[in-house]
């Protein structure tokens, strides 16, 4: 097995392990690209995405959130192009995972990768179908949405008219999205059913190019501001023959996984193609109208465009961690070495023994720290072992209440990466994560 193999097998192994990803209906013998997220996965999912959105939504005047449904009317996909684009006989590359017409294959290779790894031909949608109402017919059908932001570009007048936004500004939408991939694979990477976080930014169509770079950078430093290595994250400019049939410019931030260097997201200048076709296709005027100069134009969009599945698995694999023991070289400890904001657990509270009265006050202070933080009480094992459990999953603090802790009411704190454990009174335990967590953000310029 190759190396990087080895550490895909590891960190699959232990999502597995400590309940952050199971395969959907496993006991079944599950089913192929498709995911359950554990009591851990979970945890750190939704973290992610109050992480996007704190940045995306809460931060920004000029950005409003939206929640749009799954099923859409059919239309949108047709004006989208999605019907007309996946109906072809497609070959799959499975080397670049780049699609292609039958017919656009030329000596059995592919025309991006060279590679002569082709799936066989067949005439594909990406889209799940499915149908509205009780009878199965052509006209009944409708899609499961392979993407979040049509339902942003059919809210652009509601949006617009409900609250007091002038261009430019955004609209951000986190949401499942459906895609019958060809080639599933690389664990969470690649899977059937995922989520997506995208904003969709509204400009006058002399400024895109200026939004765009300004995008570029923000959506950079977020995945920085992560702590994520930045000698792992590239950028990848779409050049003439790989930008979709809308794209004016597109550039994809690229994550170094371990089994290559793969998109984490999109950021695409899609000129005013979305709106264009939208206001076609409904007959509904979608033109937007300076108040102050009196000018009509169909708005420019740029679009950022991340999965919460692949943000998580970039996180983990940055994260997985496996050192020598500084007290015993010839033994390991394996940690996830992540964002404390991001962890599924911030503490493990423990007493030192199962006795004298620590596991009653290591209880009430669990207790009391559930109100502000995710905690994970325990008093089985040893407290080494203990620190272990949570060092591999990511539990930023450990605190242990002792002999000491029912003299003086202290306990101690371990940190996970440093493993410094300092004293202090039950009442510091939650200001002190709080600035903790606080200060492990390093200020990198997102607005
Ligand atoms: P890829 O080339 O990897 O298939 P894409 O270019 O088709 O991706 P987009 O349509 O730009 O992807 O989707 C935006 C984002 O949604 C991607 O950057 C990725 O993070 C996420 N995404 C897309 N397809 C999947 C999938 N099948 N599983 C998990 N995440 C996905």
């Amino acid at each position: 097995m190759s190396k990087p193999d080895k550490v895909m097998n590891e960190i699959m192994s232990l999502a597995k392990r400590r309940g952050f990803v199971f395969q959907s209906s496993e006991i079944y013998g599950g089913i192929n690209a498709i995911w359950d997220m554990g009591p851990l996965g979970v945890e750190m999912k939704n973290n992610i995405k109050r992480y996007w959105w704190y940045h995306m939504v809460q931060l920004r005047p000029d950005i409003e959130g939206l929640d749009a449904a799954i099923l859409m009317h059919p239309r949108v996909w047709e004006a989208s192009g999605h019907i007309s684009e996946f109906t072809d006989p497609l070959v799959e590359c499975r080397n670049c995972h780049r699609r292609f017409r039958a017919d656009e294959i030329k000596n059995g290779k592919c025309p991006v990768c060279g590679s002569d790894d082709l799936t066989e031909p067949r005439m594909f949608n990406l889209m799940f179908k499915t149908f509205i109402g009780p009878v199965e017919s052509e006209e009944n059908t409708i899609y499961l949405r392979p993407e979040t932001a049509q339902g942003i570009y059919v809210n652009f007048l509601n949006v617009l008219n409900t609250t007091r936004q002038k261009i430019p500004f955004g609209i951000a939408q986190i949401g499942k999205a459906f895609r019958n991939e060809i080639s599933p694979g690389n664990f969470i990477f690649r899977s059937r059913e995922f989520e997506q976080m995208e904003m969709q930014y509204f400009v006058h169509p002399d400024e895109a190019d200026k939004w765009f770079e300004y995008w570029r950078q923000q959506r950079w430093n977020w995945y920085l501001s992560l702590g994520i290595d930045e000698g792992k994250l590239h950028w990848h400019e779409h050049g003439p023959d790989e930008l979709a049939h809308y794209a004016r410019a597109a550039y994809d931030i690229e994550f170094d996984f371990p089994f290559g260097r793969k998109e984490l997201e999109g950021i695409h200048n899609r000129g005013d193609f979305d709106l264009s076709r939208h206001q076609q296709y409904s007959g509904k005027s979608l033109e937007y109208t300076d108040k102050v100069t009196g000018e009509k134009y169909i708005p420019f969009i740029i679009e950022t465009s991340g999965g919460v599945d692949r943000a998580m698995l970039a996180i983990l694999c940055d994260a997985y961690t496996v050192e020598p023991e500084r007290n015993d070289p010839n033994r390991t400890r394996t940690v996830l070495k992540m964002h404390p904001r991001i962890s599924p657990i911030k503490v493990g509270v423990f007493p030192l023994v199962k006795k004298d009265g620590m596991p009653e006050m290591a209880r009430e202070i669990a207790q009391e720290l559930r109100k502000k933080f995710t905690v994970f009480y325990d008093e089985k094992d040893s407290i080494g072992r203990r620190y272990r459990r949570q060092d591999e999953a990511g539990t930023p603090f450990c605190v242990t209440v002792d002999g000491q802790s029912l003299q003086d009411e202290t306990v101690t704190i371990r940190e996970r990466d440093t493993m410094v454990q300092v004293r202090v009174k039950i009442t510091e335990i939650a200001p002190m994560i709080e600035k903790y967590i606080d200060s492990w953000e390093r200020d990198k310029g997102i607005e």
